[in-house]
C-alpha cells in the first residue's frame, strides 16, 4: 500500500511539473498541441510503460531473428536477454556507450554513472592476478575463458540519491550566505515544485571490462579429455602466462548489462519521462563548444541546439518537442552555459599556451617584466588563483617619468573570451595617454587587485602617485589607496557620466522623464571648483521642486547615499 501511495504521488508530481513546463513555454505548447490531450490523461504513465514494453519485445524479437539468421550467437556486439537483463558484448567503451544511448532513446530512460574505476576500458591486464571464468550471465555460450579487469556502475536517474551529504552542505552554506550578506545581492530564488528527482529506483546498468582468451575456447577441447579437466588445465596455463606476462593473444571487451524496463520502480515510464530527463552529453558538449566560440545569448544558444538536434536525427526523426534531453529549458541552458564559462576560465591548455608565450617573449626581450601564476590545485583541497601581470621596459620608463602625478586604472569586462577582468594602468604623457602596465586577475576582489598592484609597485619601487583615477568601484579605490599611501583617488568623469546616464535612463528608477532637468544639476555639483561653489550647487539640487516628491525617492537615495558620500574624494582637489 505504501508503495502504491508513493507511486501515485510521484506520478501526480511529474504530471504537475509537466503542465507547468507546458504552460511556461507557450511557443512549444502550441507546436505540440496535438500531443497535449494525450499528456494530460492521468493513465498516460501506465500506458507509457506498455508502449515501452511492446517496443522492447519488438526489439528483442528483431535481435533474436538477426541472431538466428546465421549470426554466431554472442559474438562481438551480441545482444542477449537473460533474467530481465539485456547484455551486449562490445568492442570498446565507446561502443558500449553508444549501445546504452540507443537503448535509452528507445525506452525513454536515462542512466547516470556513480562508480567507475580509474582508466576503465584501458586497465593493465598484467598488473595483478585475476580469477579465470568460463561462464557469466550474458556470455555463457561464448566458450572463451575470460578475466574481469574492472567495472563501472550506473543508476537510473531516478535511482538512489548519492549526493545527499553534498546537497545538504550546499543548502546550509546558501542559507548562511543569505543571512550574513543581507545588504548585498541575494541571488535569484526559484519556486522549486519538486525538490529532487531521486526516487530510489533500483534499475541499474553495469559495464565490465573483460579480457577473453580465444585460444583456450572450450570448443577446442579434444574429445579424449574430459571438459572439466580441459578447463582446469587451461586455467592453470593461463594464470601462469599472465603471471610472466607472456600472453599475447587476447581480446579486450566491454560487457554491458542493462536492467530491462520492468526493473524500474517508483516512477512512471514512457512519454512522461521526456520532461524529466537531463541534458544529452552530446548537447552538453556542443554548448561547451558554442560558449568557447563566443555565444553569450541563451536564446541564440537554444536556437543553435535546435539546429544541432535536427542535424543529429534528420528532419523526419526529430525527438518529441517536450524531450528535455534534446531540448533543454532556458534555465537549464543558462546554468550549463555558466558552467562552461567557468571551465573555460581555467582551461589548462590555454594556461600552458600562455606560459609558452611568456617564455618566447622573455627570450626575445630579456628586460620584460612578467608575473604569472596559473590557476592550479595545490593538492590540499585548495586552489591558487590566477594572476598575470605584464610590463615592458619602455612602459617602466614612461611610468617613472609621468606616473608621479596621476595614474589611471581602467578595467574592461566581457571584452575577452574568458570573462575575467583585464586591467590597464595608464599615464598621461606629454603627447597622449599610454598604457604602462597590464594585468589579468581571476576576479575583481580587493585582494586580487591589491596583489596585482603590489607586483607593479615591486617593479617600480620609487613610484608615488599623488592622484589616481578610476571608475566608482570600491575594490579598485581601496587597493589603490592601500598600495600607494597618500594617493588621492578620483572618480573618472567619463565613468561617472556613464553611470548617471544609465541610472537616469532606466525606467525602473522612475526618472527617465526628467533626465534633462536632473542631469545638469548633478553635473554642476561634480564640476564645482571650490567648496562654496559645491555647496551652492547642492542647495540648488535639494531645493528643486522634484527633490522632495515621493516619486523621486529612488533618486534622492541614490544621490545622497551613493554619490554624495564620496564627494570629498571626487571634489576637493
Ligand atoms: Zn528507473
Amino acid at each position: 500500500m505504501k508503495v502504491k501511495v508513493k507511486d501515485y504521488l510521484v506520478k501526480m508530481m511529474i504530471i504537475t511539473l509537466e503542465m507547468i513546463i507546458l504552460f511556461s513555454e507557450s511557443e512549444e505548447s502550441v507546436s505540440s498541441s496535438s500531443d497535449d490531450e494525450e499528456k494530460r490523461d492521468p493513465n498516460d504513465a501506465v500506458e507509457g510503460t506498455d508502449d515501452v514494453r511492446q517496443e522492447e519485445i519488438k526489439v528483442k524479437k528483431d535481435q533474436e531473428e538477426a541472431e538466428n539468421n546465421g549470426r554466431d550467437s554472442l559474438e562481438d556486439s551480441a545482444y542477449n536477454a537473460v533474467n530481465n537483463k539485456i547484455h551486449y558484448l562490445c568492442k570498446d567503451v565507446q561502443e558500449a556507450l553508444t549501445r546504452l544511448r540507443e537503448y535509452e532513446l528507445r525506452t525513454i530512460t536515462r542512466f547516470s554513472s556513480f562508480k567507475s574505476t580509474k582508466n576503465f576500458g584501458n586497465t593493465d591486464l598484467f598488473a595483478k592476478n585475476h580469477k579465470v571464468y568460463w561462464e557469466a550471465e550474458g556470455i555463457s555460450n561464448n566458450g572463451k575463458p575470460f578475466v574481469i579487469l574492472s567495472s563501472k556502475s550506473m543508476d537510473c536517474h531516478h535511482g538512489p540519491d548519492r549526493n545527499v551529504k553534498h546537497k545538504q552542505t550546499y543548502k546550509e552554506k546558501k542559507k548562511e550566505r543569505l543571512s550574513t550578506n543581507s545588504d548585498h545581492y541575494k541571488g535569484k530564488s526559484y519556486l522549486i515544485v519538486q525538490d529532487t528527482k531521486k526516487f530510489d529506483c533500483p534499475a541499474k546498468v553495469t559495464m565490465q571490462e573483460i579480457v577473453q582468451f580465444p585460444e583456450y575456447n572450450k570448443a577446442k577441447s579434444p574429445p579424449s579429455i574430459k571438459l572439466e579437466t580441459f578447463k582446469r588445465n587451461s586455467s592453470k596455463t593461463l594464470k601462469e602466462k599472465l603471471a610472466d606476462k607472456s600472453l599475447a593473444n587476447y581480446e579486450r571487451r566491454i560487457l554491458l548489462s542493462i536492467d530491462d524496463v520492468g526493473c524500474h520502480k517508483y516512477h512512471p515510464m514512457g512519454k512522461t519521462q521526456n520532461i524529466s530527463q537531463s541534458m544529452d552529453p552530446e548537447i552538453s558538449s556542443k554548448i561547451d563548444m558554442f560558449v568557447k566560440e563566443g555565444i553569450t545569448s541563451v536564446r541564440e544558444m537554444k536556437r543553435l541546439i535546435k539546429l544541432v538536434v535536427a542535424d543529429m536525427f534528420g528532419k523526419e526523426n526529430l525527438p518529441p518537442s517536450n524531450s528535455r534531453r534534446f531540448y533543454p529549458s532556458i534555465p537549464i541552458i543558462r546554468s550549463k552555459m555558466d558552467k562552461s564559462k567557468q571551465k573555460l576560465r581555467y582551461s589548462m591548455i590555454d594556461q600552458e599556451c600562455l606560459q609558452q608565450k611568456i617564455d618566447e617573449w622573455k627570450k626575445a626581450n630579456p628586460s620584460l617584466n612578467t608575473f604569472y601564476r596559473p590557476k592550479e590545485d595545490t593538492g590540499d583541497g585548495k586552489c591558487q588563483s590566477f594572476l598575470f601581470v605584464h610590463q615592458e621596459k619602455w612602459q617602466r620608463d614612461l611610468l617613472q617619468r609621468y606616473g608621479d602625478e596621476i595614474l589611471l586604472l581602467d578595467a574592461t569586462h566581457k571584452t575577452t573570451r574568458y570573462a575575467i577582468p583585464l586591467f590597464f594602468l595608464v599615464v598621461p604623457t606629454n603627447l597622449d595617454y599610454q598604457i604602462v602596465a597590464t594585468f589579468v586577475t581571476e576576479n575583481e576582489s580587493f585582494e586580487s587587485i591589491l596583489e596585482a598592484l603590489k607586483v607593479v609597485k615591486s617593479w617600480n619601487p620609487s613610484l608615488k602617485p599623488l592622484f589616481a583615477m578610476t571608475d566608482y568601484c570600491k575594490e579598485e579605490i581601496n587597493s589603490l589607496e592601500c598600495v600607494f599611501p597618500g594617493c588621492e583617488v578620483l572618480i573618472c568623469d567619463f565613468h561617472r557620466e556613464q553611470a548617471w546616464g544609465r541610472w537616469l535612463k532606466a525606467t525602473k528608477n522612475g526618472c527617465s522623464g526628467r533626465k534633462d532637468d536632473i542631469l545638469p544639476r548633478l553635473r554642476r555639483i561634480a564640476r564645482s571648483k571650490t567648496i562654496e561653489e559645491m555647496n551652492e550647487a547642492l542647495i540648488s539640487l535639494r531645493s528643486s521642486e522634484f527633490w522632495e516628491e515621493d516619486k523621486y525617492n529612488n533618486l534622492r537615495e541614490y544621490i545622497e547615499n551613493y554619490w554624495l558620500q564620496i564627494k570629498e574624494v571626487s571634489l576637493f582637489q
